[in-house]
């Protein structure tokens, strides 16, 4: 896991203040940053191979990539799909059981019909299923990579193009309308997104007939590691590390905001990174739209705790798009110092904790507070705050550093920074400076250098739109539109897929 060198360029620091500047950043220097080895069992793609500066750092090339463009990885993935849990295929559902007598589910295709069925995708959604092939290629089996609050991942091969996928089960879905409607929302938002630092759905498989339609099964890129296992390990973390990992934070968090999205659950876990130290932010199963009506309740259930901003601590029942910003805050704090910032027991208690870093606050900071709350703090001892001590987080702790954590972490929410404008702070110019000399996919070099994008941190028009969720009245009715949902999705060219039930996968990511 290595970055690539940038210097800081003029030419680009021009283009970034003045629109594009083609020429700008032909040059640039090749630094030895390397990210350790994070345990990326797997890496697969690297998104700008004549950029990546360390050959021998990248860990061996697994035999699937080396297929990965020719056409002879469909084929080599097909072979293995008897062994494997995904199926391209449209006529047979994944999940019910064969009645007795009946054919088992989908075999694997012969790799030459796949072929031809992928060549064909486009046009048609045709394809046949043949008996299970003979031969076992070397292809990397199908493992769990991790267990969310909402579902479990799993890394799968996907038989049209052979690459590695990560594959998310929705459990549990259709048990009463809340869960219905929270997963219909996480799976609209998925579809809805389209920003490099934020984990979209690439496909959903497959819906069976709609008695059978139990599980939602949704298709993302698959990332290698998370900031959460980055922050823990031993490896050591540089400065360019941590500004190219928070401007990509804070660069999808714009985009999440200008689309009107809370993610309310930002925390390093949620912080997907790959063998390229590309960052997305994923799991939205806490994330909703924002209330602009301050008269209106929301939810209490929000953010892991050590990443609460304090109005939720203090009982607010309104807030905005700057929890966000404070979870960001203390990611920052956490990236820099490797230790949880506000690690406390109970909420009240790492409501203290914030206060003794930011001194009491006053008594404007706690309007929107509730009265209990506010008692609390008024009955403590005033606290004076002790901002300086960030500077002892680390030797990376620098005045611009500390300068731009202590925008973020501000008790009034009214008075945090903003994604938007965090990103127009000095700190982070070395960060997008890295991140689009040579890990973004919205620049390009050509022979004569670097032609940058007009717009560096896009947001989205327009806003994700939940409209959609007041009608949502019974289960047996969400059930069949998002069962329509997903076949509107699959509209598309290439062929559908679904599970294999065969797969010795799929026996244990079903338990
Ligand atoms: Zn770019």
């Amino acid at each position: 896991m290595s970055l690539c060198g940038a210097t800081a360029n003029a030419k680009m620091m021009a283009a970034y203040n003045g629109g594009t500047s083609a020429a700008a950043a032909g040059h640039h220097h090749h630094h030895h940053h390397h990210l350790p080895h994070l345990p990326p069992p797997h890496l697969h793609h690297h998104h700008h191979p004549q950029h990546h500066l360390h050959p021998s750092s990248a860990p061996a090339v697994h035999p699937v990539q080396q297929h990965a463009s020719s056409a002879a990885a469909a084929a080599a993935a097909a072979a293995a799909a008897a062994a494997a849990m995904l199926n391209p295929g449209q006529q047979q559902p994944y999940f019910p059981s064969p009645a007795p007598g009946q054919a088992p589910g989908p075999a694997a295709a012969a790799p030459a019909q796949v072929q031809a069925a992928a060549a064909a995708a486009v046009k048609a959604h045709h394809h046949q299923h043949s008996q299970h092939p003979q031969q076992q290629l070397d292809i990397e089996p199908d493992r769990p990579i991790g267990y969310g609050a909402f579902g479990v991942v799993w890394s799968v091969t996907d038989p049209r193009d052979g690459k590695r996928v990560a594959l998310k089960k929705m459990p549990n879905v259709f048990q009463n309308l809340v869960s219905c409607k929270r997963v219909f929302r996480e799976l609209k938002m998925l579809c809805f997104f389209k920003h490099d630092n934020v984990l979209s759905a690439l496909d959903i498989l497959q819906p069976p007939h709609i008695d059978y339609f139990e599980e939602i099964y949704v298709v993302t890129e698959l990332m290698q590691s998370d900031l959460h296992k980055i922050i823990v390990s031993p490896q050591p973390l540089s400065s360019d590390h941590v500004k190219v990992f928070l401007y990509q934070i804070l660069r999808g968090l714009k985009y999440l905001h200008s689309a009107g999205i809370l993610h309310r659950d930002i925390k390093p876990g949620n912080l997907l990174v790959n063998s390229n130290c590309v960052l997305k932010i994923c799991d939205f199963g806490l994330a909703r739209v924002e209330e602009l009506d301050e008269s209106r309740h929301m939810t209490q259930e929000v953010v892991t705790q050590y990443y609460r901003a304090p109005e939720i601590l203090m009982g607010s029942r309104h807030y905005s798009n700057a929890i966000d910003i404070w979870s960001v805050g203390c990611i920052f704090a956490e990236l820099l110092g490797r230790r949880i910032l506000f690690q406390a027991q109970s909420p009240i208690q790492q409501l203290d904790l914030i206060t003794d870093l930011l001194g009491t606050p006053s008594l404007e900071a706690m309007r929107t507070a509730c009265e209990g709350a506010k008692a609390h703090i008024l009955r403590g001892p005033h606290k004076q705050p002790s901002l300086p001590v960030l500077y002892t987080l680390s030797s990376q702790a620098t005045h611009e550093a500390v300068h731009l954590l202590c925008r973020m972490l501000v008790f009034d929410p009214s008075k945090r920074i903003s994604a938007k404008d965090a990103l127009a702070h000095p700190y982070l110019d070395e960060g997008r400076l890295r991140y689009h000399t040579c890990m973004c996919k919205c620049c390009f070099s050509t022979s004569t250098g670097r032609v940058y994008t007009s717009d560096f941190e896009p947001i989205t028009n327009p806003k994700f739109d939940d409209t959609f969720e007041k009608n949502l009245s019974s289960v047996r009715q969400v059930k069949e539109i998002i069962h329509q949902f997903i076949l509107e999705q699959q509209k598309g060219n290439r062929v559908p897929l679904c599970i294999n039930p065969q797969s010795a996968a799929f026996k244990s990511f079903i338990r």
